[in-house]
């Protein structure tokens, strides 16, 4: 058997139901690839309601990716349910928030790199809250929610915060981004800085500047990794958190 060394990183699945299919966990692909293309080895989560069952297979990751999906339950932030809300499942937020919260434990922290939704479960695992649709927001804001394009699709600039671990990983001020998100955080948990933001001041990073890796990201990556230097870079660094 080969005995190559690489970090596990583990990768919730979501709660696939289709009608006239059995219930799935399922994950893009896209993200176990760009973990891959960066020297890592994924591992798909399923949905686990046991905690001890959830940490057999957390103890054996080098490193957690949120990955996206649908709406994390408002209730989870203190709010009730508003019309426009898309495909809760409480049982993943549960386990995410559960792997959120682990990888962050200051006595043993692991590499928590949060895409989309992850950066929404970030923050509210953290005490923030979320615009449950930007259309809450009173100042207009730019198109974040692409429809009918491919995953690649660049929809909107992202100012990158200088000072930022952000900014250190991806050596750019501005970044051109994909955007596939309805939600967006509204006030930031407290622990979180911000590192990068849309130029309609949507916010589109968060970092903890003193754990080992955590960042979370408001766009895809994962999907830019083939033609895009930030989003290999971003890969990149991840990885190599996770392997020491
Ligand atoms: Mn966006």
């Amino acid at each position: 058997m080969p005995t190559l060394r690489t970090p596990v990183i583990g990768i919730p699945c979501m709660d696939l139901r289709q009608e006239g299919a059995p219930a799935r966990f399922a994950q893009n692909q896209s993200y176990a690839l760009a973990v891959l293309r960066a020297g890592g080895s994924p591992i798909l989560i399923p949905h686990m309601a046991d905690v001890a069952f959830l940490a057999a297979v957390y103890d054996r990751c080098d490193g957690v990716l949120l990955p996206g999906g649908g709406d994390v339950e408002p209730e989870l932030y203190h709010e009730r349910a508003r019309p426009g809300l898309r495909g809760v499942s409480p049982a993943r937020d549960r386990m995410e928030i559960q792997l959120a919260r682990w990888a962050l434990e200051r006595s043993a922290p692991k590499p928590l790199l949060g895409i989309c939704r992850g950066i929404q479960v970030l923050n509210v695992a953290l005490g923030g809250t979320l615009y449950q649709d930007l259309s809450e927001r009173k100042k207009r804001t730019a198109s974040h929610d692409s429809q009918g394009v491919e995953r690649g699709f660049l929809a909107h600039e992202v100012v990158v915060e200088p000072a930022s671990c952000l900014h250190q990983i991806v050596g750019q001020a501005v970044l051109l981004t994909n955007s596939f998100h309805h939600q967006a955080i509204k006030r930031q948990a407290p622990v979180l800085s911000r590192c990068a933001s849309a130029t309609d001041g949507v916010l589109e990073a968060v970092e903890i500047g003193d754990h080992p890796f955590a960042i979370g990201v408001q766009w895809h990556p994962e999907e830019l990794v083939a033609v895009d230097e930030a989003a290999q870079r971003l890969f990149g660094a991840f990885v190599a958190a996770c392997q020491t």
